[in-house]
């Protein structure tokens, strides 16, 4: 299989992926199963579902206008949202998922983009376009203002995925070969980032919070 999909040789047409695949319902990277239903020389066609919530999707490899690439279509909606994620995040984040599906990568780069975007406005950075947010949140790194994630966190994360999103829909001078750079190698890494983030900011201060109730709730027992 190719586009970071790698499965284990199986006598009986049922393989496990070695690493898995990023399941948007579990909001994580779960371990898949994926079952042959079709091949012939131009297309493959597979069946694949993950074992922890058994969603399915579909998966395609197909001879796309540059080669050999995998289209996954998921039956169910989030892209790369967790648990915690906000509606308005998980919209972008859909659509960055769907456009990434089908190979379109700097429409999914630009959708990415938005998403952190609109993160950053749903946590109060209201001012402003992308960079602005950035700088104020760069501010309350400085004076100890903000949301307590901010603190945690390395604002060049913030810029760079702020330059791949501008790059991704400005003209660059007519130029469209720059548009290369936003290969399936990066889109791997730009989902890595939004992962960490969506962990850092709606995922983590959760678990803390809870783990904190339960160890006073215990505490308030025994004192
Ligand atoms: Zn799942």
């Amino acid at each position: 299989l190719e586009g970071g999909l790698k499965a284990v040789v199986s006598r009986n047409g049922r393989y496990p992926a070695i690493d898995g695949a990023y399941c948007p319902k579990c909001g994580h990277r779960r371990r898949v199963d994926i079952e042959h239903r079709h091949v012939d020389p131009t297309a493959e066609l597979w069946h694949m579902v993950c074992r922890e919530c058994l969603s399915t999707a579909i998966v395609v490899v197909y001879v796309s206008p540059s080669g050999k690439d995998v289209a996954i279509l998921w039956s169910v909606h989030g892209g790369l949202s967790t648990a915690n994620t906000p509606t308005s995040v998980v919209y972008y984040l859909d659509q960055a998922a769907r456009a990434d599906s089908v190979g379109a990568r700097s429409a999914a780069v630009a959708m990415y983009r938005a998403a952190v975007e609109q993160l950053l406005y749903e946590q109060g950075y209201q001012t402003g376009m992308l960079n602005r947010k950035i700088t104020e949140l760069e501010a309350h790194q400085t004076n100890g203002g903000g949301p307590a994630w901010v603190h945690d966190l390395d604002p060049e994360f913030l810029r760079v995925l702020k330059d791949l999103g501008n790059g991704s829909i400005h003209p660059n001078g007519g130029d469209i070969t720059r548009q290369a750079a936003l290969d399936a190698d990066l889109i791997v890494d730009v989902r890595a980032t939004v992962e960490m983030l969506l962990e850092l900011v709606y995922e983590e201060p959760k678990r803390k919070t809870q783990l904190k109730a339960r160890l006073r709730a215990s505490a308030d027992v025994v004192s």
